[in-house]
């Protein structure tokens, strides 16, 4: 792994970046920088995309309108992660905010919503879900930017389903033996993680999951966790079991 340099400010952006280009930022980035920041023309940073790796940048000049960025040099190429959709049911602000956070760490690529029969949170505001997105992956130097769809209901996403995806289904009323176990039968191949809501699956859901052949039914032990809890704990075990935690060097 690169030696990352989590000191330098680290600023996502949505912009092509290329040696030489030129970064014209929106008045809120610019005043992040000038003003929260304090930093001065000729201060250095990290920028990235989520397409082309990290660069270092120099504030290059800022007034009135905002500021601009002059790209220099390459620090870091891009880097991806495993292939994990990860659907989950909204929970409310602050747990949501938290766990939008840590699927990130995780290295998920897609974050989607799904609105179960007991979800709570029905108004999901995906700007603060991309907002969460980008501020993990700018304090933890993670390149590969999550996507965040659109929250739809998971009978409708289990009836479009594309089936070459296995859904691991974190069922807290399942009385499986052995997670690890479970998940290492997975082998490589694309994954999608499922948690529930503060009040689990109803009866219908856990049913209706079980009997789709593309579903992996697993237990995370004995205790139900908080579904915030749930999504480290599963996401962890499958990145050490079929995600990118086990290196092949
Ligand atoms: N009522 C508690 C816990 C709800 S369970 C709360 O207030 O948060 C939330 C979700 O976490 C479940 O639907 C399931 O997806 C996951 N989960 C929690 N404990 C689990 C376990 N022991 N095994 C599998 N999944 C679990």
């Amino acid at each position: 792994m690169a030696i990352r340099d989590l000191t330098s400010e680290r600023l996502f952006i949505g912009d092509d970046l290329a040696a030489g280009s030129r970064v014209d930022l929106p008045p809120p980035q610019a005043h992040y920088l000038t003003a929260v920041l304090r930093l001065k023309p000729g201060a250095k940073l990290l920028v990235f995309n989520g397409r082309d790796g990290e660069w270092l940048a120099t504030l290059a000049e800022t007034h009135k309108r905002g500021a601009a960025l002059s790209i220099e040099s390459l620090t870091r190429p891009q880097e991806w992660g495993p292939d994990i959709d990860y659907l989950f049911a909204p929970l409310k602000r602050s747990r949501l905010d938290y766990m939008v956070q840590k699927a990130t760490e995780m290295g998920v690529a897609r974050l989607r919503p799904v609105i179960t029969d007991r979800t709570i949170a029905e108004r999901v505001n995906s700007d603060r879900m991309r907002a969460n997105v980008i501020e993990a992956a700018e304090q933890c130097g993670i390149l590969r930017v999550p996507e965040v769809e659109a929250p739809t209901k998971l009978d409708d996403v289990l009836d479009d389903w594309e089936q070459s995806r296995r859904i691991v289904f974190c069922d807290e009323a399942h009385e499986g033996a052995d997670p690890i176990a479970t998940l290492e039968k997975l082998g490589a191949g694309p994954l999608a993680v499922l948690v529930g809501p503060e009040g689990g699956f109803s009866p219908r859901e856990r049913e209706r999951l079980i009997g789709k052949t593309f579903v992996t039914h697993l237990s995370l032990g004995p205790r139900i966790m908080r579904a915030d809890t749930a999504a480290v704990a599963v996401l962890a075990l499958v990145n050490a079991t079929v995600g990118d935690w086990r290196r092949s060097n």
